[in-house]
């Protein structure tokens, strides 16, 4: 895309992504405009992508250390790993009752992160307990409700029947 030359013949004010409305300017020559505008309005401002780095940067510090966490881990911990149908990868610990999850886009660093989302869902060692929130999918949950779940597709008296796929939702197995 080629850069705008001339004078700023306009400056409106735009809104962006993330709402904050910033100035947009209008170069004399802009072959691009219309896209660079369509960016510009996609995108989020310098200082709301800012902020939610530091809040994903102050998430991942209030976690426990990986080496920590992993030594943390019970005798009988189970670990899975599943690629899912959009090459990502999904991550499953379950310990002493308490499961968690987390996706990433390369399986290596999955079972550290697990085992800290693990620790941080017992509570544990936490350097502070306020609202903090890990910067990735938590799904922790009782193992008592993991026992036995109807297949895809069968008879259920809720009316979870039609659902719709959640956009990169993993397929459930086809059940041949
Ligand atoms: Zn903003």
């Amino acid at each position: 895309m080629a850069l705008p030359t001339g004078e700023i013949v306009a400056r409106p004010m735009v809104a962006r992504a993330c709402g904050c409305l910033n100035e947009f300017q209008h170069y004399s020559v802009d072959k691009y405009r219309t896209q660079r505008l369509a960016k510009f309005q996609s995108t989020r401002c310098a200082a709301c992508v800012a902020k939610s780095e530091e809040a994903i940067r102050a998430a991942a510090a209030a976690l426990p250390g990986k080496g920590e966490a992993i030594q943390a881990l019970p005798i009988g911990c189970q670990i899975a790993l599943a690629r899912r149908a959009d090459g990502k990868w999904t991550g499953t610990l379950t310990a002493d009752g308490t499961t968690v999850e987390t996706i990433a886009d390369w399986p290596q660093g999955l079972s550290g992160m697990l085992a800290r989302l693990w620790v941080s869902a017992r509570g544990g060692k936490l350097p502070e307990s306020g609202d903090v929130k890990a910067p990735v999918e938590v799904a922790p949950k009782p193992a008592a409700a993991s026992s036995a779940k109807p297949p895809a597709g069968g008879v259920k008296s809720s009316t979870g029947a039609a659902r719709p796929p959640a956009s990169g939702g993993v397929k459930p197995p086809a059940g041949k």
